[in-house]
């Protein structure tokens, strides 16, 4: 059987991967995302298993001991990582699986997962960014510098992946991501990739 496509969508922190994804999956039924693991506190509106899975800094570290997971990375402080059980299992299944993380996982995959297909979001600009991240009021004076900091760094990435999609309006990327999917499912059908 032919395997599933695994998209990878990244971009800095505040730059909306979370409500793009999420947009898409309302409107898509037939792509898995995978759910990441991380040691990170939940936020007041995030469910266990829903938005992530949350679990302690020892638990995290028993699972990449175990080789549980396809990436992990240290972000703004916090631990993340993808399972590796269900992206494995989606894709020998032929079903498409999307992943959400940041740039230091993409880099990992891709070394797994040459064939995938690299999507990166971008800010409209770095003051939008800010206020994105600064609207969130989730984050710590300390935490929205570090990640304003980060995201300078992370932007110059964009030349790794395969497709950049600027997240101005959130509804018209999620039509630019759909547009990237049929696309790829269309080249695959034909054996182009
Ligand atoms: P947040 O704490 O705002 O939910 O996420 C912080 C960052 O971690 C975001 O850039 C998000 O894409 C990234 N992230 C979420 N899950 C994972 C994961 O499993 N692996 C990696 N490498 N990054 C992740």
């Amino acid at each position: 059987m032919q395997k599933g496509i695994l998209f990878v969508l990244s971009g800095p922190s505040g730059v909306g991967k979370g409500t793009v994804l999420e947009g898409l999956m309302d409107d898509y039924n037939d792509i898995n995302y995978s759910i990441s693991v991380t040691t990170r506190t939940p936020r007041e509106d995030e469910i266990n298993g829903d938005d992530y899975f949350f679990v302690s800094r020892e638990k995290f570290e028993e699972m990449k001991e175990k080789n549980q997971f396809l990436e992990t990375a240290k972000v703004h402080g916090n631990y993340y990582g993808t399972p590796r059980h269900y992206v494995e299992e989606c894709l020998s299944k032929g079903e498409d699986i999307i992943l959400e993380i940041d740039i230091q996982g993409a880099k990992q995959i891709k070394k797994e997962f040459d064939d995938a297909v690299y999507i990166f979001l971008l800010p409209p600009n770095y003051e939008e960014l800010k206020t994105r991240l600064e609207k969130r009021d989730s984050e710590t004076p300390e935490s929205l510098k570090r990640r304003l900091k980060n995201a300078s760094e992370e932007i110059s990435e964009v030349k790794n992946y395969d497709y950049s999609i600027v997240n101005d309006k959130v509804g018209d990327t999620v039509e630019e991501v759909k547009k990237v999917i049929k696309k790829e499912r269309k080249l695959k059908k034909r054996g182009k990739v």
